[in-house]
This record gives C-alpha cells, sequence and structure tokens, in this order.
C-alpha cells in the first residue's frame, strides 16, 4: 500500500502555516526546511528501503551474514545518495545466534512439542537436549520460589506471564525477568521458561538478563498456548519433563561495523548533529518496527538533504549503527572511537520506536534541553502536538551518549503496534504504518536542521555532572534492567574520571 496522495497534501497543509523564516532562534530558512519536508512527504526511496531490509535482507542480528549484508547495503544506499559513508568497526564481546530450537514435553500419557525460541545468550544444549523436570514457577515471585525450594534444583521453571498489551507491558517484563532470573540460577535451575506473552503463540527474543556474561544458564520462550497447557497438565497433578535442544553458535569476541555518513556543514563543520538509528536486528521477523523502518528513515533524511543541495552550518552525521539489541554495543564503539570529538557533538538523536507518531523527545533529565528541542521542532509544529520528557531512558542507542555526557534525545512514540510485535515473528513490512513513518521523517528532518544551525546554550556534561544525573534519577534501577549497570560501575562505560 502506498500513502494516498490526500493525506500528504492534508500533511503539507499542516506543515507550511507554521513554516515562518522567523521561527524561534533557528537560523535554518524557513524555505529549506519547507522543501526538505515536502521532499519526505513525496514518493522517495524510503519504503521502498524498508522492504530491502526486512524482505530481501530478513532478521538480521549482528554476527550473522544478513547483518554484514546490511552493512555493505546502507553503504551503498549512501553512495547512491551522494553521501561520504564508512563502515566503521566496533567491538563486539561475542556471538550469538541461534539456529534452532525445539522442546517435547511429556508425562504420564501426555506428550507435545511446543514450539519455543532461545532466550539470546542461554547456552546451547547437547544435540540430544537437557532434560529435566518441567516445574510451575508461578510469576517468579519469591514466594513462588520459597514454595518450590529444593525442587527447584535441576529443573525447568515455567514462569506465567500476562499477556503483553503494550510498552508499559514491555518495561514490566524487562524489568521483572532479571529478579526472577537471578532467583532462578540461585535456586540452582536447569533453566527458565517464560510463558510466551505475545497473542496468536508469537515467538520472540527476549535477552537473558547477564548478557553475554550469561556462561552457564539455559533459558527459552515457550508459545503461550503450549505454556498454558502444560501449567494446566502441571496444575491438575500430572508430573512434566521438558526436553529442549538448543543448538547456538555462540563464539568470542569479534569485529562488526556501523555504518556512518556524512554531509559536512557549510560553516562550523567541526560541531556535529548526529541522528541515529540501528540497522542491526533480532532474527524471528524481518526487523520492520524494530528497526528497519527507522534505518530506512535515517537514510533518506539524508538522502534528501543531498538531493536538495542544503548545506547547514554545523555537519550532519547519519548513524546505522550494529550490536544494539544485544549490548547496545555499535553507539558505545562510536563513542570511543570518536571520543576527541564528543565536546563537539551538540545533539544526538535515537529513533527505535517502532512507526507510532512522534509525541516528542526524552531529553534526558537535563533542563536545558527541553526548551531547545521546543525551538527546533517550531517549524513542524502542524506535525505535533509535542511535548518533552525530561527523564534519562536507558534501552537504545542514545545510551552512552547520555553516560558521556553528550546531549542524547530518543523520539517518544505512541507505542501503536510496537509492544505486541516486539522482537516477534510478525516484525514485518506490513506492520509499518507508511503514512506515519514519512511525517516522523519530516518531524525528525526539521528538527536536525534546526539543531544544524541553532545557538546552542547547553555543553557536554562533565562525569560530575552524569555521577549527579545517575545519583539522582532512576538510571540505575533502568541499567539494571537491561543488564548495564555492571558496565557502568565497571568503569568500562560512561565518561572517564578527570
Ligand atoms: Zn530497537
Amino acid at each position: 500500500m502506498t500513502v494516498p496522495r490526500r493525506f500528504l497534501l492534508a500533511a503539507l497543509l499542516c506543515v507550511f502555516p507554521s513554516l515562518r523564516p522567523s521561527v524561534g532562534a533557528a537560523q535554518a530558512s524557513g524555505a529549506d526546511v519547507g522543501r526538505l519536508v515536502a521532499a519526505l512527504l513525496g514518493d522517495t526511496p524510503m519504503l521502498r528501503d524498508v522492504e530491502q531490509l526486512t524482505d530481501r535482507i530478513g532478521g538480521r542480528p549482528t554476527g550473522s551474514d544478513a547483518y554484514r549484508r546490511a552493512v555493505q547495503w546502507g553503504l551503498e544506499r549512501f553512495k547512491e545518495a551522494g553521501v561520504d559513508a564508512t563502515a566503521e568497526p566496533f567491538t563486539m564481546p561475542g556471538l550469538w545466534l541461534e539456529r534452532s530450537a525445539a522442546a517435547t514435553v511429556d508425562g504420564q500419557g501426555v506428550g507435545f512439542r511446543p514450539r519455543v525460541a532461545s532466550l539470546p545468550f542461554s547456552v546451547a544444549t547437547s544435540p540430544s537436549g537437557a532434560r529435566g523436570p518441567l516445574l510451575d514457577g508461578g510469576r517468579g515471585d519469591s514466594a513462588g520460589f520459597v514454595a518450590l525450594g529444593e525442587r527447584a534444583k535441576g529443573a525447568w521453571l515455567l514462569i506465567e506471564q500476562e499477556e503483553l498489551k503494550d510498552l508499559d507491558g514491555l518495561f514490566k517484563e524487562y524489568a521483572d525477568a532479571g529478579v526472577i532470573e537471578a532467583r532462578a540460577w540461585k535456586a540452582g535451575a536447569l533453566g527458565v521458561v517464560y510463558m510466551g506473552s505475545r497473542p496468536d503463540d508469537l515467538l520472540y527474543r527476549h535477552n537473558m538478563n547477564l548478557g553475554f556474561r550469561n556462561r552457564d544458564h539455559l533459558g527459552l520462550v515457550m508459545e503461550r498456548d503450549g505454556a498454558l497447557r502444560a501449567l494446566r497438565l502441571i496444575r491438575a497433578g500430572t508430573p512434566l519433563t521438558l526436553t529442549a535442544v538448543l543448538d547456538i553458535q555462540s563464539g568470542p569476541g569479534y569485529e562488526s561495523a556501523n555504518v556512518i555518513g556524512e554531509i559536512r556543514g557549510a560553516t562550523r563543520p567541526e560541531e556535529i548533529v548526529l541522528i541515529g538509528a540501528h540497522l542491526d536486528s533480532w532474527d524471528l521477523g524481518g526487523g520492520a518496527l524494530d528497526n528497519g523502518a527507522n534505518a530506512a528513515l535515517v537514510l533518506d533524511i539524508a538522502r534528501q538533504i543531498k538531493r536538495l543541495g542544503l548545506r547547514p552550518a554545523r555537519t550532519l552525521r547519519f548513524a546505522l549503527w550494529g550490536g544494539e539489541e544485544q549490548c547496545i554495543c555499535g553507539s558505545w564503539g562510536y563513542t570511543g572511537r570518536h571520543a576527541a570529538e564528543l565536546d563537539r557533538h551538540v545533539m544526538t538523536t535515537s529513533i527505535d520506536i517502532g512507526t507510532g507518531r512522534i509525541t516528542g523527545f526524552f531529553t534526558g533529565g537535563r533542563a536545558e534541553i527541553p526548551p531547545a528541542v521546543e525551538r527546533a521542532l517550531a517549524p513542524v509544529g502542524g506535525l505535533g502536538p509535542f511535548a518533552q520528557l525530561d527523564v534519562p531512558i536507558v534501552g537504545t542507542d542514545n545510551f552512552d551518549f547520555m553516560l558521556e555526557g553528550v546531549a542524547n534525545l530518543v523520539a517518544n512514540q505512541e507505542s501503536a503496534n510496537y509492544g505486541p510485535n516486539y522482537h516477534a515473528r510478525s516484525d514485518e513490512f506490513g506492520q509499518v504504518d507508511q503514512h506515519q513513518l514519512r511525517l516522523n521523517a519530516a518531524i525528525i528532518a526539521a528538527m536536525t536542521l534546526a539543531f544544524a544551525e541553532m545557538p546552542v546554550t547547553w555543553k557536554r556534561q562533565g562525569r560530575a555532572e552524569v555521577d549527579k544525573l545517575v545519583a539522582t534519577t532512576d538510571l540505575r534501577q533502568q541499567m539494571e534492567e537491561f543488564g548495564l549497570w555492571d558496565d557502568w560501575a565497571s568503569g568500562a562505560r560512561g565518561r572517564k574520571r578527570p
């Protein structure tokens, strides 16, 4: 389906009334912003790009052949657009790819084979599988573990989950999982089996909280109906055994690559405004909402700026990150590689919540940033309303910019269909809201042009300010939920002390 022309015209009409050259403090001419917005709402190759990433290349976990093809593809798209681009290496701490996963549940007179998916970073089983009692782990709360007692040792623990409805449910899954897994390993469980939280028996990847630090533990997600059946049987008094065969390709650290495009600034080229979206995805689906659509959005903004011959004052960088799903490692690598330039990164923006409407930005808990974002969004006020949430947020590629004190934004979006399809088999091209993706591109593009011109009233934060941000917000809890706290606490990540 293409975007009906009348929608585009209606969108343009909303945009243009607010395109006054005198808007805010931004110096980007209203005409430039208007031309760029009009171009992005028109017939660009953006959707072709999403289709190629998802249908031709497909799911592209970092370390896979598909990811390597995606990097080449990204380089070619920038080159085709006349935008300078390079594949910049970064280090992945390890390799983790699932080849296959299968499970058999059996007990007195019953036997069935529910579909399962390995939790990323689960260890592999032997070819004949890991076999153990399948026990009712309840919701994985502490009372449940007390009730299980010694029986948990050497057993698969089946954890019941709510059906996932929205982003709040997704955040809760992450928040609960770290605690549940810690209890399970302490109790000596053989492995954790999450009841699938998605409707229609969708399978999905849910990272094990230990990440690449996991050396011993097994984990999987079982299709919802299979898990419900197993639980009913167990609760009716039928002891069950689970045999899981997880065939996993794992290995030591290796080099992967981000794709970084650049349009050099006309008058302040040493100052950098960066927008980025991760190019990697999980592998069960094609990685359309997460995050092929937004990788294509970033590419198309670069393409249209180049095509229109716009030359903003500051340098624009367009980042297609790798390693995001596994450890947010691509953008981390970038902050190390470009450490000497970080003082001169004026603004960095990440887009990673599918194709729901952009409602504003997470501004990182820095009071000086929301007013600047408001000014930058003024030319596309008609695509709002926008509201900024001035809190730090963990879970995507702003993370290391934030810990390095660099001004960072994450597009806040209506969750739309993002939650149910997250990391799931169903994250395919057909889920993309094509009309809204174009509007989102217009929003990000206008804001980026404004940041490339406007007077800057903020600076990179020093270590003391970053420490204060961590101490006075819920950052620690968020980092723990994503298994990232140790990297910060050990000094592996974040701004070095002076
Ligand atoms: Zn993502």
